[in-house]
Formats: C-alpha cells, sequence, structure tokens
C-alpha cells in the first residue's frame, strides 16, 4: 500500500485494546460475562436507556436473538425496508418469518413510515427500521402504528451507536435494538454486537437464549441454586478478550464519534459547490436527527452512470463503493420476502449512491483529494450525459 491510497475504511484503535485484553488474559477469566463483558453492558444500558444491554457475537446475532424473542413462526411478516443488509431479513427468515419490502424515504433513505401501515395484515408481527448513515428514521410515527396494530418494533441500530432522536439514543427507542462492533462500524471489536431490551420482564428470556437457553446467569447472580435447560437457545455470548477490546473502544466512543463528526461536517461543506452545480446530492439530515458521521454519502442526479464515477477514483487510488444491492431484487430476497407497494425510492437511489472513505485518522488533505476527483469525474460524467443528449 503506498502513501496516496485512501482506503474506504481503517479500523481506528484507541491505543488501550491490548492493555485490557492483557488484564483479561492474566486474570485468567475468559468465557463470556466476566468484568469486561459486565462494564461494557453498565455502559451500554447508561448510554440507551434500556433495561437490558447484552453483548453477542455480532449484530446479526442480536437481531436473531430478537427474533427468537418475538416468537417469530412461520409466515409471520416482518415490515423493513429493502435498501438493508442482508441480516435485518435474514434473522426473520430463519425462524421462517417473510420479510415485507416497503420503500424508503427520498431525504434519509430510511424506511417510509407514511407507507408501514397500508402494509399490514393480519399476519403482520413486527416492524424493523433501519436507522441509514446513523441517522434515524422517524421513530415517533413508527412507535404509533406499531402501537396501534399490537406490533414490536426492532431497531437495527447496526450503524446507530451513538446517534440520537429527539434526544434518545437509537436502539432504545423500540422494544429491542440491534448494535453492530464489525470493524467498518464507529466503535468496534472485530466482530461483534448488542442487543438492548426495553422491557425488563423480557431481559430474563434474553439471557436464558443467549445463553444455550439455560438460566445460567441466574445461576451466576447466586438467584437459583443449580441451571437447567428452559426454553429453545443457542450461544450468542462473546469472551472475554472481544468484551476487552471493545471496552477500550466504548471509553474512547466520545471522541470517535466528535473525530466523525468533524470529518463529515468537513466533506459536506466541501461538497456544496457540487451540490449547486446539480450534479449530485449531499445527504439530508433531519432536525429531530442528531447522527454519528458513521458514513457519508453522495447521490448522483439521475442520468448520471455510477460506474464511469467509481472508476475514476479507483484510478486515483481512492476507494469509494456503492452500498447495498436491494433485498428484493436478491435471489434469497425473491424467494423469502414479498414486496409491498412501488419500490421506487429504493431501486433509483440504490443505483446512483456513493460511499466516500471516511475513517478516524483521515487527513484534510485526503478529503480534499476525494473532492477534487469526485468533481472532475462528475464534471466529465454530465458531459456524457449531454453528448448522449441525456438529462
Ligand atoms: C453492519 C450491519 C449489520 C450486520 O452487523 P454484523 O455485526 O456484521 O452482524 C446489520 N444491519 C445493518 C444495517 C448493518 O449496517
Amino acid at each position: 500500500m503506498n502513501d496516496t491510497h485512501i482506503p474506504f475504511n481503517r479500523p481506528h484503535m484507541t491505543g488501550k485494546e491490548l492493555h485490557y485484553i492483557a488484564e483479561a488474559h492474566a486474570g485468567g477469566r475468559l468465557a463470556g460475562d466476566g468484568p469486561f463483558t459486565r462494564r461494557c453492558h453498565g455502559w451500554l444500558e447508561a448510554r440507551s436507556g434500556s433495561a437490558r444491554a447484552l453483548l453477542t457475537h455480532s449484530c446479526t446475532a442480536a437481531l436473531e436473538m430478537a427474533a427468537l424473542l418475538l416468537q417469530i413462526q412461520p409466515g409471520d411478516e416482518i415490515i423493513m425496508p429493502s435498501y438493508t443488509f442482508v441480516s435485518t431479513a435474514n434473522a426473520f427468515v430463519l425462524r421462517g418469518g417473510v420479510p415485507v419490502f416497503v420503500d424508503i424515504r427520498e431525504d434519509t433513505l430510511n424506511l417510509d413510515e407514511r407507507l408501514i401501515e397500508a402494509a399490514i395484515t393480519p399476519r403482520t408481527r413486527a416492524i424493523v427500521p433501519v436507522h441509514y448513515a446513523g441517522v434515524a428514521c422517524e421513530m415517533d410515527s413508527i412507535m404509533e402504528v406499531a402501537r396501534r396494530h399490537h406490533l414490536k418494533v426492532v431497531e437495527d441500530a447496526a450503524q446507530g451507536l451513538m446517534a440520537t432522536y429527539k434526544g434518545r439514543a437509537l436502539g432504545g427507542i423500540g422494544d429491542f435494538g440491534a448494535y453492530s462492533f464489525h470493524e467498518t462500524k464507529n466503535v468496534i471489536s472485530g466482530e461483534g454486537g448488542a442487543l438492548l431490551v426495553a422491557d425488563p420482564t423480557q431481559a430474563l428470556n434474553a439471557e436464558i437464549i443467549r445463553e444455550k437457553g439455560t438460566d445460567r446467569s441466574r445461576f451466576f447472580r447466586g438467584e437459583v441454586d443449580k441451571y437447567t435447560w428452559q426454553s429453545m437457545g443457542s450461544s450468542f455470548l462473546p469472551g472475554e478478550l472481544t468484551a476487552a477490546f471493545l471496552w477500550a473502544q466504548l471509553e474512547e466512543a466520545d471522541r470517535i464519534t466528535r473525530a466523525r463528526l468533524a470529518l463529515w461536517d468537513r466533506y459536506h461543506r466541501m461538497l456544496e459547490p457540487l451540490e449547486a452545480t446539480g450534479v449530485l446530492r449531499r445527504p439530508i439530515v433531519p432536525d429531530d436527527c442528531q447522527h454519528n458521521g458513521h458514513l457519508y454519502y453522495v447521490l448522483l442526479a439521475p442520468g448520471i452512470d455510477r460506474q464511469p464515477v467509481l472508476d475514476r477514483l479507483r484510478e486515483n487510488d481512492i476507494q469509494a463503493v456503492f452500498h447495498y444491492v436491494p433485498l428484493h431484487t436478491s435471489p434469497a430476497g425473491m424467494r423469502h420476502g414479498r414486496v409491498h407497494g412501488s419500490l421506487d425510492v429504493t431501486e433509483r437511489h440504490s443505483e446512483q449512491l456513493i460511499r466516500l472513505p471516511l475513517w478516524v485518522d483521515m487527513t484534510a488533505g485526503q478529503q480534499e483529494r476525494v473532492v477534487e476527483v469526485l468533481t472532475a469525474a462528475a464534471g466529465t460524467a454530465r458531459q456524457r450525459v449531454r453528448i448522449s443528449g441525456g438529462v
């Protein structure tokens, strides 16, 4: 790798990771739910306001736990966007659930709350809002529709740690919330995640499902004198080395978020003139949402071919990438899911979106180079549209 190369992501280390891992190693307590896991749980509960936070192997695992807790049965329907990562749907499909894909909003690319009610049938069990780019879905409307129809809300807050909606932490608003600490997210442990549980009476069930279907957590707390098989479950808890790494990251979560927001804001300012030319539009963050700088994207104007723009960035050693292939167009999505209404916004935006490199230690000079190359590439792309008699 040369020094002109600008990768899309570079995991940020806080410097304390190995220190805490050494501490766990010296303590000789390596299985899950040790002292570091408890510290992470306490932090997540304090920040999210949830009754219970439980570390998992991944956000995927946390979503699978939510599907088990909701006792999703074959044929149950779950309303979600098609513009999301596969795990949002997979977690429910594993239980025989049917994802019902609803379109996203023009501005935030989040589930369009105005379309949810019409997608509800007698089989609907839950709504899964995904907070894309750490920008909140319209949660008041979503919670209101859910309550009126006795549905549960599972927030896919994989990208939402440290972001808020009307001052409330993402992940802590619905019945369940799922965070990701995958190395591509803001706060990381390689692979990792957490489930947030709002209802204290569900917390014990969540602990049981996470501990192979046993009440081992209660046994460790001295609440029962032996532990036994209580319900369906699996092993969803990470070991202490992962928790020790994560603790070093959570301690620095405020600083990481500030750094990412500063980078995000700089892109946003630098790209204003390009947006004014009409060749692309920048992200839109509603007033009620405080995001976390998880990702910076641009949406190329309709008619502009994205591939040559991505190619030009790559030729200049800049790794910019597109994002989700809509699930309803994927082989498994077609087999297991169902579309409700038109997914026009999903289809249009997923074709035009480019994510720009953004990581904590990125320099202003690197950002300037990204914007320079993007500006030149977009200019060429627009000329191509003019010559071919397009927009
Ligand atoms: C990253 C991501 C996931 C999966 O997270 P893992 O921790 O890798 O399982 C799920 N949903 C969304 C929206 C994501 O961005």
